[in-house]
């Protein structure tokens, strides 16, 4: 039994290298289930029974990055590509909006296409039609003075996945060609944007040690990021590592409690990758102390060819459309989908980005 560590993380919000290792390795269903009983209450502190959505629009596949574990990288020849046009993520929006979604997250490969002209004159445009709603980007690495336009134009979040903490780690994940340390450096330079800035990373991705994930829990301490987003990974057929065995949905929801407990104020979502390797794995995303589900509101056709993994959700629950099922869902368990922006509680009232 490993309470005593995670009754210390529930009054310290933070253990050692060693403490976070020992827990990650050993620990009986119990302590699971102990550990979201007090993962729950914390998040119920900050955020009550409410579940922020957030509409995410996987705007192109084009990405001129080839990490070992993506689909949509440069090298799969095996997909085919595509972009929407401005008037087609406007018209997300549009159906967004009308259905509840109060955030959209722009999300996409790193397509050179979308120049920092394109992208800001697209948030412009939403910010412009939709003022009440935030704008999240998840397009990858930029310089500050890409990042200063974005926030200039109005957008409001960013995430950047840090994908592991452990710089030899981030090697055998990533070509030569990527740094770690230019991946640390932009998401300093996000946080000193302005912007409400995400990182996170892969729940049991080809040669993770319980030691990397524990590093991965003092990296987020350190950063005090305003989201953490994790899933497990997933292997995709024409990838290097098709052959690795996908994370667990046990260990990704055992790590969902962990953050809630070291950083209590976190926006942490249940994501569509928990979603796709357990049938209940979205709610149990929630009950492990999740406070976020992003449904998808890309046109169908784009969902199909947005493959990061094998056997993505992109129906029922997953989708926009199938809201009212995540709400009965949700109400289930004894949750509620708001609407609403769904800002950090440590920003809400201070954090909408005015500009
Ligand atoms: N280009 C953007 C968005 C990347 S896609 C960026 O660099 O931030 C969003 C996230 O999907 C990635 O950060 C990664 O953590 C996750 N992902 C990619 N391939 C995956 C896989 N095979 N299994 C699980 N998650 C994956």
């Amino acid at each position: 039994m490993n309470r005593n560590l995670i009754d210390k993380l529930y009054k310290n919000t933070t253990l050692s290298g060693e403490e976070y290792t020992e827990l990650i390795k050993n620990h009986a269903p119990e302590d699971a289930e102990y550990l979201f009983s007090l993962s729950r209450s914390v998040r119920q502190k900050y955020y009550g029974k409410d579940v922020f959505v957030r509409g995410l629009i996987e705007f192109t596949n084009y990405c001129k990055n080839d990490c070992y574990y993506c689909g949509i990288r440069k090298s799969n020849k095996n997909i085919s590509r595509y972009r929407l046009s401005e008037e087609e993520i406007l018209s997300c929006c549009d159906n967004g909006y009308a259905l509840g979604f109060r955030t959209f997250v722009l999300q996409g490969g790193e397509d050179e296409y979308f120049d920092d002209d394109k992208i800001c004159s697209i948030v412009r445009l939403i910010k412009e039609k939709y003022p009440d709603c935030a704008v999240t980007l998840s397009i990858g690495e930029k310089s500050c003075e890409s990042y200063k336009a974005f926030f200039d134009a109005g957008a409001d979040r960013y995430l950047l996945r840090h994908e592991t903490a452990t710089g030899q780690h981030y090697k055998r994940l990533h070509p030569p060609s990527m740094s770690f340390d230019n991946r640390l450096r932009c998401l300093c330079d996000l946080k000193d944007t302005g912007f409400q800035t995400g990182c996170g990373f892969m729940v049991g991705s080809p040669f993770q040690t319980a030691e990397n994930l524990a590093e991965d829990m003092l990296f987020i301490k350190r950063l005090q990021p305003h989201m953490v987003g994790i899933g497990p990974f997933i292997a995709q057929h024409d990838t290097p590592f098709s052959q690795f065995a996908s994370g667990t949905a046990e260990l990704t929801l055992f790590m969902l409690g962990l953050i809630r407990l070291t950083l209590p104020t976190v926006l942490l979502p249940s994501t569509t990758a928990l979603g796709t390797i357990h049938p209940r794995g979205r709610e149990l995303g929630i009950l492990s102390g999740a406070n976020v589900i992003m449904p998808n509101l890309s046109p169908v056709d784009a969902r199909k060819k947005y493959t990061l993994y094998d056997n993505k959700l992109f129906t029922d629950c997953e989708a926009a459309e199938g809201l009212e099922k995540l709400k009965a869902e949700m109400k289930s368990i004894g949750y509620e989908v708001v609407v609403d922006r769904g800002d950090c509680a440590t920003v809400r009232g201070t954090g909408q980005n005015n500009k």
